[in-house]
């Protein structure tokens, strides 16, 4: 049977790409920092870890791979939104920002690669903030943009082994943090779907879909690309 490990496991995006593996017939591990919330997803390996402290990802992996053995995909999905103000001395939403989407990517994928099975998969969590800026975000635009460039030099390292990697960049997506930022933005879902020239935004089980082909035996050609899925957003 196979197996996959995704990070940010227990709401929105990473949610459902567990429930898309499972329902494939796969073992799925997940982290996220709240066990409680974890521990309604449907993963069957949950591990309580912060992506961005090095000790807690190898306890976790080390706990995954002692569940599940190997793991065929990696899927990091952890991540966090926000504006950072720039008129102020206090750099801390800056550091956490670029800290769990940048570093926690990095981390998670540095001590997860060993045990990544040969001609495996690594599927990170991008934004169409990964390929274009937005003003208020600076933190959020080069932290994702960086996770694009990881991804690139990350796919020709693990070229040696057949594992590839990608970068999914996704628009608006119904889960907590879009709907956190629209209040933040005084959007409504009507406003924020208007901005697609498709007239929608994006359903987590959409990117779960992405992630899915991704991670096939029909995707195994392809590695260190973006693929942008957020209703035209970019066209
Ligand atoms: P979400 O609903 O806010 O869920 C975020 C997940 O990440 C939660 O499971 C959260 O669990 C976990 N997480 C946050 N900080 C963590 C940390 N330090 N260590 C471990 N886990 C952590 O977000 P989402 O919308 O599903 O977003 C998933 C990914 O898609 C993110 O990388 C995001 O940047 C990207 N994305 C989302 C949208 C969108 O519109 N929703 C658009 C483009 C890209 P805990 O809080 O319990 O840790």
């Amino acid at each position: 049977m196979k197996a996959a490990f995704v990070t940010g496991g227990s709401r929105g995006i990473g949610r459902a790409i567990i429930a898309r593996f499972k329902a494939a017939g796969w073992r799925v591990a997940a982290c996220a920092r709240s066990m409680e919330r974890l521990d309604r997803s449907p993963a069957d390996v949950k591990v309580a870890c912060d992506v961005t402290d090095p000790r807690s990802v190898r306890d976790a992996i080390t706990a995954v791979v002692r569940e599940l053995g190997a793991v065929d995909v990696l899927v990091n999905s952890a991540g966090l939104a926000g504006s950072n103000p720039l008129d102020t001395d206090d750099d801390t939403l800056w550091h956490r920002v670029i800290d769990v989407n940048l570093n926690g990517t990095y981390y998670v994928t540095k001590y997860a690669y060993p045990h990544i099975r040969d001609g495996g998969r690594i599927v990170n969590i991008g934004s169409i903030l990964s390929l274009k800026g937005v003003a208020d975000q600076t933190a959020y635009t080069a932290a994702k943009h960086g996770v694009l460039g990881f991804t690139r030099a990350f796919a020709r390292h693990a070229a040696v082994r057949r594992v590839t990697v990608n970068v999914v960049c996704p628009g608006w997506v119904r889960t907590d943090m879009a709907r956190s930022r629209w209040a933040d933005l005084d959007l409504d879902e009507e406003r924020a779907a208007a901005e697609a020239p498709l007239g929608r935004i994006v359903e987590p089980e959409e990117v779960a879909s992405l992630v899915y082909f991704l991670a096939s035996d029909e995707a195994a050609a392809i590695t260190g690309q973006a693929f942008t899925i957020d209703g035209g957003v970019l066209a």
